[in-house]
Parts: C-alpha cells; structure tokens; sequence
C-alpha cells in the first residue's frame, strides 16, 4: 500500500506550517530530524532516507498512512532539498556529513 499522505493531510501539514509549530532540529543530504507541535503533544518526526517516522499515535492506528506530522516535514524537506541544489541554504544544525 502507498504511502502517501491524503490531500486532507497535506491540508493540515500546510497549517502545522503556517502557525510555525514545525521545528527542524537537523538536516542531512539524506535524512532529516524535526519535532512537530501536533494538536495533542508534541512528536518527532525522522526521515532517514527509508520512509517517515512519527512517534504520534496516529502511526499505530493507521500504520499504512503518514500522519500530518509527516506530511508537514516532507513539505520543508523537499523545500530544503531545492535549496541544497541552488543556494545551499539550510536550517541551523546541520550535522557534519563528514571531517573536514
Ligand atoms: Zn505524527
């Protein structure tokens, strides 16, 4: 079964987005790290290049579908992807890919 969120989804990410409750703590060429202010507490969101992980329990009841947690992260996620190809502009924090 696909993965992908519902347009009611992306709908709510948007909002998540909009009222600034997405933090995004780390930001590697592969991966990325934020935390999310959903409506009943705050998750932690995590692509590490294999798919999303939320740690809100929407993931237990409907573990087929990325919550809007997910969604909102994918959305700064490709945003930080495009950046990464014509500017190089990044949120702070972002790990070290290697040593020097
Ligand atoms: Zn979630």
């Amino acid at each position: 079964m696909p993965r992908k969120p519902t347009a009611r989804m992306w709908r709510k990410a948007a909002r998540l987005l909009l009222q600034g409750r997405v933090a995004v703590h780390a930001v590697g060429p592969h991966g990325i790290l934020a935390t999310v202010e959903g409506d009943e507490g705050v998750y932690e969101v995590v692509n590490e290049g294999n798919g999303w992980q939320c740690t809100c329990p929407y993931q237990d009841y409907h573990p087929s579908a990325p919550c809007s947690h997910c969604a909102a992260v994918a959305l700064v996620w490709r945003a930080v992807k495009k950046g990464d190809e014509t500017d190089g502009i990044r949120p702070e924090g972002t790990p070290d890919g290697h040593q020097g």
